[in-house]
């Protein structure tokens, strides 16, 4: 069977050579194997609508309909600042994290893969002068509810990022003036032991800081390493910037709910899977 996209201006394939999905027709050997194909997109469409694939006969060129349509997502990127958080006033560090090249692996593992949406990462380094452990439980304290400018509330992950904000970053900072930047924090532990992660959900709320852990007393097994958990569990929190809830469980999806403390649990999973609501919704501006 020959397939050939309605527009191939708009959408190019390859069958089993995912490297060069540059092809603008390809044959699918009839021989009950399986074969990969792969689609790439030349363009953006806004919104998304298919471009159909259409199917012929290799050897007579009888036309026999259309078998799929491909989708082309514009293009997005973001740029996470990461951060590594400590406070020397109270002796608290930030533990080991993730490097920007493990971690812009991962994210474009997910997002660059499944929804056209590509992430870099800028290594902002140490910030430790701060203090920021108010209650000094040696834990970062935050709430689900950003209550800036007074943090009542937040009243040490708050007064955090000001300083980031406005001492560490020359005013303007990057989250201002650049709208595809997102803020990552890796702080030691959180106050409340089920939080691994947090995120306000949605772009609209982008200026507000992703807060990840790096202290687990679980140890990892089935070759999963901390920090290439982390980088997963930091995909995920970005998922929330990106707009995405928590879908009923599923494993198999970046977005499902982690178990907190489960090694067993985090030691068989990484999970990636974005389904197709969850891309369209990762892609609106
Ligand atoms: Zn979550």
């Amino acid at each position: 069977m020959k397939l050939i996209p309605a527009d191939t201006n708009v959408l190019t394939l390859s069958v089993d050579d995912p490297a060069n999905p540059t092809q603008s027709s390809v044959v699918v050997p009839g021989d009950g194997g399986k074969h990969v194909i792969t689609l790439r997109g030349h363009g953006t469409v806004s919104p998304p609508k298919g471009i159909q694939v259409l199917s012929y006969n290799a050897d007579t060129n009888a036309f026999l309909g259309s078998v799929f349509q491909g989708v082309v997502a514009p293009y997005r990127f973001w740029q996470v600042h990461k951060f590594e958080i400590g406070d020397a006033a109270r002796n608290i560090n930030p533990g080991t994290t993730p490097t920007t090249t493990e971690l812009v692996g991962e994210l474009n593992r997910i997002f660059r893969t499944q929804a056209n949406i590509e992430f870099g990462a800028l290594d902002r380094g140490l910030v430790n002068a701060f203090d920021w452990d108010k209650d000094r439980d040696g834990k970062m304290h935050f709430a689900k509810h950003w209550d800036d400018p007074a943090f009542v509330e937040n009243y040490e992950a708050g007064p955090l990022h000001n300083y980031i904000t406005q001492t560490v970053d020359t005013p303007p900072s990057p989250l201002s003036g650049q709208p595809w930047t997102i803020y990552l924090y890796y702080v030691n532990n959180f106050d409340n032991d089920s939080t691994e992660g947090l995120t306000v959900l949605g772009k609209d709320h982008r200026e507000i800081p992703s807060l990840v852990k790096t202290n687990y007393s679980q140890v990892l097994g089935g070759g999963v390493s901390l920090t290439s958990f982390m980088s997963n569990l930091t995909a995920h929190e970005m998922g929330h910037k990106l707009g995405l809830p928590h879908p009923p469980v599923d494993r198999t999806r970046l977005m499902n709910y982690f178990n907190p403390g489960n090694a067993l649990f985090k030691a068989q999973n990484i999970p990636c899977r974005l389904v197709m609501k969850e891309w369209k919704t990762a892609n609106l501006p």
